[in-house]
């Protein structure tokens, strides 16, 4: 089977999963996934499931980058920050559905690799930063989106604090190895309000920066 045939397979699997937002399924058929994994793994990239990228970490399967950008809400004018690029696929489909995308990975060889793929398929409207995305981007806060695709320990305050107060929603998981949950943290005058989604498995949220990547 071609890319495309494995491409409308999954678009069918995830509406079928729940994903009827037609601009996410749109931006997620846009998206060449094969693009974002190593050559070997191209055969599988429209497979539904995560894959190993490099530095340990994974891409998420593509029905949790679609739920997770379903539960964001997006509008055009919106500017998200997503904490962990990793391979850029999540940053991808988000640069298709707002105007801004501010990213932040911890690994210098995942974000330049990522920088690459976003230059090749022109998503100008990516910025990248090197960093402790725990910190979030305080120079251009506050954002109307934030999406963390790393696991963090406790709900991470730093972050929400970094959320517009006239409705910021960020869509962050929560938890420990083996006990996660996919909360949704809605922002407006009367303050935050979480909601728990589902149950998911990410890499951790690390602190601090690796050594000498
Ligand atoms: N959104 C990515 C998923 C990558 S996995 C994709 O679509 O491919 C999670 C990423 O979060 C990893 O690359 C990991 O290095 C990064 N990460 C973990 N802790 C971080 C932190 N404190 N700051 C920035 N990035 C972090």
């Amino acid at each position: 089977m071609s890319y495309e045939a494995h491409k409308i397979r999954l678009i069918m699997e995830l509406r079928k999963q729940g994903i009827t937002d037609k601009r996410v399924l749109g931006a997620v058929e846009r998206v060449p996934r094969e693009l974002f994994v190593a050559d070997a793994m191209r055969s599988e990239a429209y497979e539904n499931i995560p894959l190993p990228i490099s530095q340990g970490q994974t891409i998420s399967q593509p029905f949790i980058v679609a739920y997770m950008t379903q539960a964001l809400a997006l509008g055009e004018r919106d500017r998200v920050l997503e904490i962990g690029t990793g391979s850029g696929y999540q940053s991808a489909v988000l640069a298709h559905l707002c105007r801004r995308v501010c990213t932040i990975e911890r690994y210098r060889t995942l974000l330049a690799q990522a920088e690459t793929r976003f230059e090749t398929l022109k998503l100008h409207n990516i910025t990248t930063r090197l960093g402790d995305g725990g910190k979030g981007w305080p120079e251009l806060a506050p954002f109307a989106r934030i999406i963390v695709t790393a696991a963090a320990p406790t709900m991470p305050s730093a972050l929400a604090d970094q959320l517009d107060e006239d409705g910021g929603i960020m869509v962050v998981p929560v938890g420990q190895p083996g006990a996660q949950t996919l909360i949704r943290v809605r922002r407006d005058d009367a303050g935050f309000h979480e909601e728990r989604l589902l149950d998911v498995r990410f890499v951790p949220l690390v602190d601090g920066m690796p050594q000498g990547r």
